[in-house]
């Protein structure tokens, strides 16, 4: 049985003991993908993030909090899949110092220092085994959305990257497509916005049969 990886769901990068960044993302589109590869026959890993919604049964779920627990997820799964699907959000900055208590208030204002995180997938990209398949999600603004995934398609050297319009974000239904290295755009046929359900379906379908 061939094996997929999906991450799924936001990071949340602590500021103090209490608090912390994360980005808006419910892990919907994760959590319906990994149903889908189930109920396509995959052998599916799931990597969930902090959200409120329950794990899908038949799959193998392991969840993180943050970009370095995700790291340390993906340098334990990653070499044994097929395909690895990014879908997670990951917080792009997180706070350099943290306090290991909790910051008080009183104070005028209260300025955060931030880091990059590491770019995972990138990560994942420069160890891949012959063989193995790497699809990226990219959320943008509609205006800038097929110029903006096909450079993070390119600099993060993914073999698909699902560019999602950022009207999609917390909503049940989404309206996105896939472009390749080749320069090819595939999308499900309705042409418009469909459930995430359907959306996820038609990708794992999309990735078993035709991802070059
Ligand atoms: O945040 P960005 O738009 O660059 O995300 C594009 C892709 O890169 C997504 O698949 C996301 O999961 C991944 N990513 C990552 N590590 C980061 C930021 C994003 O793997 N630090």
């Amino acid at each position: 049985m061939k094996r997929m990886l999906i991450t799924a769901g936001p990071t949340h990068e602590a500021i103090d003991a209490v608090r912390y960044i994360g980005n808006r993302s419910s892990g919907r589109m994760g959590i319906a993908l990994a149903e889908a590869a189930r109920d396509a026959g995959w052998d599916v890993t799931l990597l969930l993030g902090p959200v409120a919604s329950s794990p899908p049964c038949g799959v193998q779920v392991e969840r993180f909090t943050s970009a370095n627990d995700l790291s340390n997820l993906l340098s334990k799964h990653f070499a044994d899949c097929d395909v690895l699907v990014m879908a997670a959000a990951v917080a792009d900055f997180r706070p350099i110092s943290l306090g290991t208590g909790k910051i008080e208030r009183g104070r005028e204002t209260l300025t955060l220092q931030l880091q990059p995180t590491p770019d995972l997938v990138a990560g994942c990209s420069s160890s891949k085994k012959p063989g193995q398949k790497i699809i990226g999600f990219a959320l943008e603004v509609s205006a800038r959305l097929d110029e903006r995934a096909a450079q993070k398609l390119r600099i993060k050297k993914l073999d698909a990257i699902v560019a999602n319009p950022i009207e999609t974000l917390d909503s049940p239904r989404i309206a996105a497509k896939v472009l390749t290295p080749d320069g090819r755009v595939y999308a499900p046929p309705s042409g418009t916005s469909i459930d995430k359900s359907q959306f996820a379906a038609w990708l794992i379908s999309w990735i078993t049969t035709e991802l070059p």
